[in-house]
Parts: structure tokens; C-alpha cells; sequence
């Protein structure tokens, strides 16, 4: 029996188990390797670790964690999950059971791309979610957003540090005549239909076709599309969840505990603001939690 079993084995879930195995706790973690920010070439705003790329973070993680004798990594799909505080049971996809006291679900989340000829060519490198991440590369220079809730109305007032050349995409969404002055006072250009296609050399974006057959020269799209987690465990567990602006997430309180006692939950899976950093903060919060709990039972 393990003290706590891992779901999820990228930035939320080893910062959990290293958390664990230096506490010498059995620690079990599984993971398929979809890290979200793959398809970036480098990751940024992680101290120590600026313009590294993901994988390289990570693999190192790996290593360090792995070090620690009472944590086991698997490399393997959580399928199912049943039981309770104290005795949980883990079923991966190659019908081996793994038993826990304690969960933790750090399972991520998966965007699901538009229906727009090149967007998955670019996402990740040109086309993107976030300019503390990606924007500082970029500034300066053309920056398009494309509306994908009443939350994009505010991106133009952030993009403002870094370029006053942003243009939003309305992709035929009606917004109100006070917002529409306030995006003109600022200087951001409006596009009241959608993008057909985004024009690009291996990911580098160049320009877009505008649904009216128009160019839109670029040289960042912003997006924001819809999400949801990459597995289903918290369904099988009945957990409450929160709705986001993209999505939903795993609702939790203090120390990342969910609705249900002995099962913590931490990264983008538990949080509405995406980055390493707080993905990071919430898996050893949640390993805190976890142990604290062990130490009550
Ligand atoms: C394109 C892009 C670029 C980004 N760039 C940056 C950046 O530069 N800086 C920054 O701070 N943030 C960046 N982010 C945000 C950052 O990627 C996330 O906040 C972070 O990856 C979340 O970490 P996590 O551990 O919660 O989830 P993830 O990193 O998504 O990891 C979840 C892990 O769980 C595994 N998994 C899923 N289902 C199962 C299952 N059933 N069983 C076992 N394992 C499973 C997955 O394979 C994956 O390894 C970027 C995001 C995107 C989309």
C-alpha cells in the first residue's frame, strides 16, 4: 500500500512527490508524458529555469525525484479509480491495481484546438495563451487576439505592456457599445468576424485570412480555447468542480484538499491561472496536505 499515489507526472505532480519522498513517504506516481506546454520550443517566467525547454525542465525533475528510493515513477495511463480515505485503488490502462491512502490528482488539462486551418501548426510558438509565458519575445511587434469569452475584453488592457499594435478578433460575438469605446480609446483595432485561415512557415506566424477574405499581417495570435481535464478520475470520484472562463476545474480549499477526504488535486487541473510556477506552488501545498493528513489517521 502506498501512502499516496500520483496522478500525473509533470510539473504539479513531481513537485508533489519530491515533496513526499523527502518526507520518506511511499509515493507512487503515474504519468503519460503529455506535458500542456509541449509544443513550446522554450518555457519562460520559471526562476532558475528561463528559456529552458519543457521536456529539459522536466527530465531533469525526473532524475531528482526519482533519486529518492520510497518514490516509484510509472510511466502509464490511471484508467479507474475506486474506494476511499485510507484505501484507494488505481486501475491503469494495462489492468494493473495500485493501492493508496492518499490521492493526488495532477492530471492536467487538454485544449481543444479551433476548427482554423493552422492553429495546431502554431500553437505553442506563434499562436498563444499567455504573455508573461510567450510575449516578451514578441513585443513590440503586431499582436492579434481572438474573443473567446466576455474575458478577452480585458486582454487588451494587459497586452498594453508589452505592444500598443493589438487588433481583436470578434469572430462575430456582439460585445456593448461601452466596451467597444473603451477598446477604441485605447487604440485597439476591432474585427467584427473570424479568422479562416492562419498563415505560417513551420509554426512562425506570417499573416491571417480574416473571414472576409482579408489579410492580417501578425506576428502573435492570443487564444484562449475551451479546456477540459485529461482524464476522468475526478468524474469516477464525484468531486465538485468550478467553472473557469475556458473550462472547469477540480474545486479545492486549503492545502489543494477536494470534496472528497483524503484526495488532493493541484496544477492547471485545480486553477483558472495557468503557469509552471503555480502549477509547482500547488503540488507541494497538495503533498503537504496529503502528509498532514497521513499524520492524523
Ligand atoms: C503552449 C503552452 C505554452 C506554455 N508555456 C508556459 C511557459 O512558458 N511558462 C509557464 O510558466 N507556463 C507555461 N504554460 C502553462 C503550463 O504548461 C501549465 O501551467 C503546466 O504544464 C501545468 O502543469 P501540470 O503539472 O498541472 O499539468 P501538465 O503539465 O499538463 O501535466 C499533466 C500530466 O499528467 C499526465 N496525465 C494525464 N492524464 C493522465 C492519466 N490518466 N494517468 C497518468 N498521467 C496522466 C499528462 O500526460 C501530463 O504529463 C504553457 C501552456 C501552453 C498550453
Amino acid at each position: 500500500m502506498q501512502d499516496v499515489i500520483i496522478i500525473g507526472g509533470s510539473f504539479a505532480g513531481l513537485a508533489a512527490a519530491m515533496q513526499l519522498g523527502r518526507a520518506r513517504r511511499k509515493v507512487t506516481v503515474l504519468d503519460t508524458g503529455l506535458n500542456r506546454n509541449r509544443y513550446a520550443e522554450a518555457a519562460h517566467n520559471i526562476l532558475g529555469q528561463d528559456g529552458v525547454p519543457p521536456g529539459d525542465i522536466l527530465a531533469k525533475a525526473r532524475a531528482q525525484v526519482a533519486a529518492y528510493p520510497s518514490v516509484t515513477l510509472v510511466s502509464g495511463r490511471a484508467d479507474t479509480i475506486s474506494g476511499e480515505d485510507g484505501n484507494f485503488t488505481i486501475t491503469t490502462e494495462d489492468g494493473r491495481t495500485i493501492g493508496g491512502k492518499k490521492l493526488i490528482l495532477a492530471y492536467g488539462i487538454v485544449d481543444d484546438f479551433p476548427d482554423i486551418d493552422g492553429f495546431a501548426a502554431c500553437w505553442g510558438k506563434t499562436v498563444i495563451h499567455c504573455p508573461f509565458c510567450h510575449g516578451y519575445e514578441v513585443a513590440g511587434r503586431p499582436w492579434g487576439l481572438l474573443y473567446s469569452s466576455p474575458m478577452s475584453l480585458h486582454g487588451p488592457v494587459l497586452y498594453a505592456n508589452w505592444t500598443d499594435d493589438i487588433t481583436l478578433i470578434l469572430d462575430g460575438n456582439a460585445i456593448i457599445d461601452a466596451e467597444r469605446h473603451k477598446l477604441e480609446h485605447r487604440k485597439v483595432r476591432i474585427v467584427e468576424g473570424g479568422i479562416r485561415a492562419i498563415n505560417h512557415q513551420d509554426g512562425k506566424l506570417e499573416s491571417l485570412t480574416l473571414d472576409d477574405g482579408s489579410t492580417l499581417k501578425l506576428a502573435a495570435l492570443y487564444a484562449h480555447p475551451r479546456n477540459r481535464p485529461s482524464a476522468t478520475l475526478h468524474e469516477q470520484l464525484g468531486l465538485e468542480m468550478k467553472e473557469t472562463p475556458t473550462g472547469e476545474m477540480v474545486a479545492v480549499k486549503d492545502m489543494q484538499a477536494t470534496s472528497r477526504p483524503g484526495v488532493y488535486a493541484a496544477g492547471d487541473l485545480s486553477m483558472a491561472m495557468h503557469s509552471v510556477t503555480f502549477s509547482v506552488n500547488s503540488g507541494s501545498l497538495a503533498a503537504m496536505g496529503a502528509l498532514h493528513s497521513l499524520m492524523m489517521d
